[in-house]
């Protein structure tokens, strides 16, 4: 059986060795996650290169997600941990100069235009929430809070300031140093973090321009949530990032935004990718809860086309147990009675959405319903940008996509899409080649027998990527 989620780890200390690598993609990995916020340059190009090596030796797909810190406010350097007490007062510093010291007793923080963007009564949130405070008053570049919790404050934590519509840029210096450096490592998909607002996703598609790597936007902010439809139009993949997300918005609304996200991302062709605190207790213990087995399964059954491993892989001790654990869920949620037979429970695209009413959504649909009437045992599209794959995919078809390609990097992306098994074409594209190449790859893998229909969609002529126009049935 062929699992139609996908799975993404994050790699750190933990899995950047060859041996645990391979490890994770039998395991079950299809695409790795560099995350800037913790990794140097030297350790991503590793990460990368064993990535691209693995998926040579192993003859897989294997797609490198580059995820951007953006502009996260985090403590600065301090001397040594502060200890916070409730209701206390406290002096934070807004500095120019991340790494600069400030005055005596103050607690610095990266973010230059803090005191003026303030008002008294705003929350400052460290450390994922666990160390709140409430504004008092500014100075200059100096504000004043109260501590409304116990806690110990440490260098470099993160600083959210929930429901402030802040004037920070939505790519810092770091973000396109980082960006420079992944677009040069051909990497395959870039997420964004903090996104607000669409501007932010066009201002990197313009940083990015025609280099045909794939966008993600997270939404971990209230303002995402409240402009969706607007970012959705213009990414090609959301992430529901809920560690940031239960910081920003009070922790019982992200269940709701997570159903929201992933129905809305469905509806509009967009990757949608479910992340943070899946399997978390796999950090360091070989089974996961029982409330961490449900979650991964509600997530798909909420319809995410991805599910994401953070800490689980980066850092944790159980690297593969945890891909083993995502796998096993996903397979038996896949293969209950129900799941892909009426995709109308996991809220299948309506066909509210515009996409869906153009030709190629107009194709993908028919080819679905085709290939279900004539019990047909996957789809075959020939397509060159991928998006027809994901078109297909967004159609919740029972059976896999085989999608073939002769672009190397569509290829590793469609790594990513849901039900879609990306097969590589090394030679000159062309309808009877691509087709015969998608028929061996049935055969080789014990996919059907001769004989069988099987509908096929393509995009005629084929150097004119996003043109589905065609579908027809073969027999096999
Ligand atoms: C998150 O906040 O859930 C997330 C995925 O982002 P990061 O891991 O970069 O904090």
């Amino acid at each position: 059986m062929i699992r139609r989620a996908k799975i993404i780890c994050t790699i750190g200390p933990a899995s950047r060795d060859p041996e645990t690598f391979r490890r994770l993609v039998d395991a079950g990995m299809d695409a790795v996650r560099v995350n800037f916020s913790h990794s140097s340059h030297e350790d991503a190009a590793q990460t990368i290169e064993l990535a691209r090596e693995v998926s040579r030796d192993l003859g897989t797909p294997l797609a490198v997600l580059a995820d951007l810190q953006g502009p996260k406010i985090r403590v600065g350097v301090l001397p040594g941990p502060v200890p916070i007490s409730n209701g206390e007062i406290y002096v934070f510093e807004a500095l120019h100069d991340a790494d600069a010291g400030t005055t005596a007793g103050a607690i610095p923080i990266t973010y230059p235009d803090l005191a003026s963007e303030l008002e008294a009564g705003d929350r400052l949130l460290f450390d994922d929430g666990r160390i709140a405070f409430s504004v008092e008053g500014m100075d200059g570049n100096r504000v004043t809070a109260r501590a409304r919790t116990d806690g110990t404050l440490l260098s470099r934590k993160g600083l959210n300031l929930p429901g402030k519509a802040l004037q920070v840029p939505s790519l810092t210096d770091k973000d396109r140093a980082d960006l420079a450096f992944a677009l040069e490592q051909r990497v395959d998909y870039i997420a964004l973090s903090f996104v607000r607002r669409a501007a932010d996703v066009s201002a990197l598609r313009e940083l990015v321009d025609d280099d045909g790597v794939l966008i993600i936007a997270k939404i971990e902010k209230e303002q995402a949530v409240r402009n969706l439809v607007e970012i959705l139009a213009l990414a090609d993949g959301v992430m529901v990032a809920r560690g940031d997300l239960g910081v920003e918005l009070d922790f019982e609304e992200v269940p709701i935004v997570q159903k929201r996200v992933l129905r809305l991302s469905q509806e509009s062709v967009s990757i949608g990718i479910t992340a943070t605190q899946m399997l978390e207790s796999m950090t360091a213990s070989t089974r996961p809860t029982r409330a961490e087995v449900s979650d991964v399964a509600n997530a798909l059954l909420d319809g995410t086309d991805v599910v994401m491993l953070s800490g689980e892989t980066a850092v944790g001790e159980y690297p593969v147990e945890a891909v083993e654990a995502m796998d096993r869920v996903a397979r038996r949620i896949e293969n209950e009675s129900g799941f892909l037979e009426d995709p109308s429970d996991i809220g299948a695209p309506t066909v509210r959405s515009g996409v869906h009413r153009t030709v190629p959504g107009a194709i993908a649909g028919a080819a679905t319903e085709a290939t279900h009437r004539l019990g047909a045992p996957f789809l075959i599209t020939l397509t060159t940008s991928g998006f027809t794959a994901r078109l297909l995919a967004a159609q919740r078809p029972r059976v896999p996509i085989l999608a073939v390609t002769d672009n190397s990097r569509t290829y590793r992306q469609l790594a990513l899409a849901w039900g879609v098994v990306p097969i590589h074409h090394d030679e000159p594209v062309g309808y009877d080649g691509m087709l015969a190449r998608a028929r061996s790859y049935a055969f080789e893998h014990g996919l059907a027998e001769p004989g069988r229909h099987c509908v096929v969609t393509a995009g005629l002529p084929f150097d004119v990527p996003g043109t589905t126009n065609y579908m027809r049935v073969e027999t096999l």
